[in-house]
């Protein structure tokens, strides 16, 4: 043993996982993988969209590793992420990327850090009411609810703009608007309800609201 190391100094591996990597790792679904990157940036320059991005993948676990919490859950780079699995069949170290992005972003939410006019965010939210509701999508409410986001003047002009689609969507029977008064859904909505209200019970008790 090192004659300056007690037997109670943690190990330098236990030295390097900060606070927050820790935090990751315990909340964060496949937070547990973070600390095996090794910085190759091979992600990063995979991702269709990450140069858009404030923080590519790799760039986020770079710091989650060096503590950055704050930055790290406030922003808006995770919500990005499009699921496409570019970073994932890829990475050398296997890393489950895409699953910790979408980790990132739900983590945040459940503390109430993410970004609250974030697009993917309100539009996952509009998607989880909609289907929520009756079991399955309704296409033509989640539409409208969708062009309408940012207002009524805005959710003309969208309309306005996207009228040859939608006309064409119409004409292919693509869109149905008269299903926008209706429920439909599935037969056993209570069951779904029951389920529903269970799992938002586990999550409360899991975020200390009950
Ligand atoms: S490709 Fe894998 S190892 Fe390389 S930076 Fe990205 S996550 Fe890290
Ligand atoms: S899964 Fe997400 S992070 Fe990975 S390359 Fe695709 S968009 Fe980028």
């Amino acid at each position: 043993m090192n004659q300056t190391t007690s037997v109670s100094d943690p190990s330098p591996v236990e030295k390097y996982r900060n606070n927050f990597l820790k935090e990751v790792e315990a909340n964060v679904e496949e937070g547990d993988w973070v600390k095996m990157c090794m910085q190759c940036g091979v992600c990063s320059g995979s991702c269709p969209l990450g140069s858009a991005w404030a923080h590519p993948p790799q760039e986020l676990f770079m710091m989650i590793r060096a503590g950055q919490r704050e930055e790290v859950l406030r922003s808006e780079s995770m919500w990005m992420c499009t699921s496409c699995y570019s970073c994932v069949v890829r990475c050398p170290r296997e890393l489950p990327i895409m699953h910790i992005m979408h980790g990132l972003a739900n983590y945040a939410n459940r503390l109430g850090l993410a970004p609250k006019m974030n697009p993917t965010k309100r539009f996952a939210k509009l998607f989880w009411d909609n289907i929520a509701a009756t079991g399955r999508v309704n296409e033509s409410r989640l539409s409208i609810k969708l062009y309408f986001m940012n207002g009524l003047v805005s959710g003309i002009k969208t309309a306005f703009a996207m009228r040859k689609v939608g006309l064409g969507m119409l004409k292919t029977h693509r869109l149905n608007l008269i299903g926008f008064f209706r429920a439909g859904g599935i037969k056993e909505k209570n069951q779904l309800q029951q389920m529903l209200n269970k799992a938002y019970e586990i999550e409360d008790k899991r975020k200390g609201l009950s």
